[in-house]
């Protein structure tokens, strides 16, 4: 590129668009102009119990105000990628990955959040470089991967080292400890924003402690996670399963809780196929040309009311909201198989549907 004359001058180089659609893109906090420095009247912060510390031979605890994903006892919070059980044994009070069983995923979908996770791979160690002690923690479902790998006198490329954001940015240093040993992360993700058209409006950005050691500074990343080539970014809702990667190696975690950051709103989760699949179906609220269309796309439930669409998310594995406007549908909590109906409102009050047909008439 041709460096321009206003290039050099950096008056004009900061009053080009460009310049302010980047500072834009970058979401800096800034003190709230509604409040005065100071204000006696601003509301305080909400009293927690913080986290208490694992150690190694002992987990610690959650703060009060996180989501517990996994304490040891429960595995119910991580499904298969499709939403099946998962394969993943439980013992001792750790999760430990089954070879070729595959991810596992939460069931509930998480935005931007800070998370906590402790891993540790096998010992003795087996295999070198990316086979030895290989997994991961993915956002956005299974787009953008914190690497998991044992690093502890195992040479591989920079941008595949424990702590890594996978074929991105090494780590700013290798904090690992040996095999065997628990190692802790803590991460803050900001999910990527994506326009009414679909065009990123703003990256995916990570931040990663590793054993306490600051080893990704908010980077932003390129795009999704992938091997051998740089993948651009594809639309997807804010909110997404955070999953653990198979690789083939029986890595370990312990020790898992999530917080919510940003906008509050209700729990989102993401359910089995082949329980939306029993919801699909034409069901009439009216007269006979009066009906809301279920169908399944892209794993999300839709309805269709005359030529409005609303594109669902599931509360709980019954209920449904969009975001677009305060349209709710809610199956019946016991039926087995296909409901016969549904309820639905828009901002209030409560109508049934009656189920017409398993599939949708246009
Ligand atoms: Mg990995």
């Amino acid at each position: 590129m041709i460096r321009s004359k206003s290039f050099m001058n950096p008056a004009r180089y900061f009053a080009t668009p460009t310049v302010l659609v980047f500072a834009t893109s970058v979401s800096l906090a800034q003190p709230d102009p509604n409040w005065l420095d100071h204000d006696r009247l601003r509301p305080l912060p909400t009293v927690i119990s913080p986290a208490v510390p694992s150690t190694q031979d002992q987990a610690g605890k959650a703060p009060s105000d996180a989501t517990v994903l996994f304490d040891g006892k429960d595995i119910s919070q991580w499904v298969a990628m499709d939403g099946s059980p998962t394969k993943w044994i439980m013992k001792d009070g750790y999760m430990e990955c089954v070879k070729g069983s595959g991810y596992v995923r939460t069931l509930q979908n998480f935005g931007d959040c800070q998370l906590h996770v402790e891993w540790a791979t096998p010992t003795p160690p087996h295999g070198e470089g990316q086979g030895r002690g290989n997994s991961g923690v993915f956002f956005g479902l299974d787009r953008y991967e914190v690497q998991v790998l044992d690093s502890f006198e195992n040479k591989t490329y920079a941008d595949g080292s424990a702590a890594s954001i996978y074929g991105q940015y090494p780590p700013l240093v290798n904090a690992s400890l040996p095999p065997g040993k628990w190692q802790v992360y803590d991460i803050i993700y900001t999910a990527p924003r994506f326009d009414e058209s679909d065009e990123l409006k703003s990256p995916a950005r990570l931040t990663v402690f590793h054993n306490g050691v600051l080893v990704q500074n908010n980077v932003q990343l390129t795009g999704p996670t992938s091997w051998l080539e740089r993948a651009p970014y594809r639309a997807h809702p804010e909110k997404q399963p955070i999953s653990l990667q198979d690789h083939g190696n029986p890595v370990r975690f312990r020790n898992i809780w999530v917080r919510e950051l940003g906008r509050p709103g209700k729990k989102e989760f993401t359910l089995p196929n082949s329980l939306l699949a029993n919801y699909v179906g034409s069901y009439q609220r009216g007269g006979p040309s009066e009906l809301i269309d279920v169908t399944v796309e892209d794993g999300q439930l839709v309805a269709m009311m005359g030529e409005t669409r609303f594109a669902l998310f599931a509360e709980s594995p019954t209920k449904f909201f969009a975001k677009t406007t305060d349209f709710q549908i809610e199956f019946p909590a016991n039926a087995s198989g296909k409901p016969d109906q549904l309820t639905w409102s828009v901002g209030e009050g409560a109508n049934t549907a009656k189920r017409v047909s398993d599939s949708k008439t246009r």
